[in-house]
């Protein structure tokens, strides 16, 4: 289920950002996420526009990387759970939990998500890494696991193609013709259309 944000945010038309993602591969992603989450919604009318914080208590959003907890704090409450930094997926929690309005979002990106091959696992590439970035950025605008579709960037049934190199490995889904892989990234009109109805 779709869960709104607070209607000082809702009312903005804005998310703010703070990056949170000390090293490694993320680090050159995140304003390139941002430009890129803004280009796709613009493209399809999503009233909702993603800036960066210049503070964490400016932000709305905080961006992470997690390398087996994800750890946050909300109202000097400290949270701290497990998740898994293999995964092909990130994960955002949206504060406070339950039905009401969304105060704060945190997404933890995985620091080293990894493609299964047939008898090993390797890091994987760019192209998988920046579709995780904006799945998890669309998770933001409220829209929760329920609400993935299966055809764009917030597809919930993620199919590979194993590259011969981290770089050439791409995460896509199975569509009416076949296979289609990432990028471009683009959300579909239904996926614009459950974010439109919460903002
Ligand atoms: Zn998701």
């Amino acid at each position: 289920m779709p869960r709104p944000w607070i209607s000082q945010v809702r009312g903005s038309h804005r998310l703010s950002v703070f990056n949170n993602i000390s090293s490694g591969s993320w680090s050159q992603l995140f304003t390139w996420g941002i430009d890129e989450i803004n280009r796709i919604f613009r493209e399809q009318g999503v009233p909702v526009l993603f800036e960066r914080a210049g503070s964490r208590e400016a932000a709305n959003v905080e961006v992470g990387v997690s390398t087996g907890r994800a750890s946050f704090t909300f109202r000097g409450q400290a949270y701290s759970l497990e998740m898994d930094q293999h995964r092909m997926h990130g994960r955002t929690y949206k504060a406070p939990g339950g039905n009401s309005e969304i105060e704060s979002a945190f997404v933890f990106l995985p620091a080293d998500p990894q493609m299964t091959l047939p008898r090993s696992s390797r890091s994987t590439g760019i192209h998988v890494l920046r579709l995780i970035l904006l799945h998890e950025l669309v998770h933001c605008t409220g829209l929760s696991d329920s609400d993935h579709s299966n055809n764009d960037i917030f597809n919930g049934y993620p199919d590979y193609h194993i590259g011969d190199t981290a770089a050439d490995d791409r995460i896509g889904f199975m569509g009416r013709d076949g296979r289609v892989f990432f990028p471009p990234y683009y959300i579909s009109a239904e996926t614009a259309g459950k974010i439109r109805r919460i903002w």
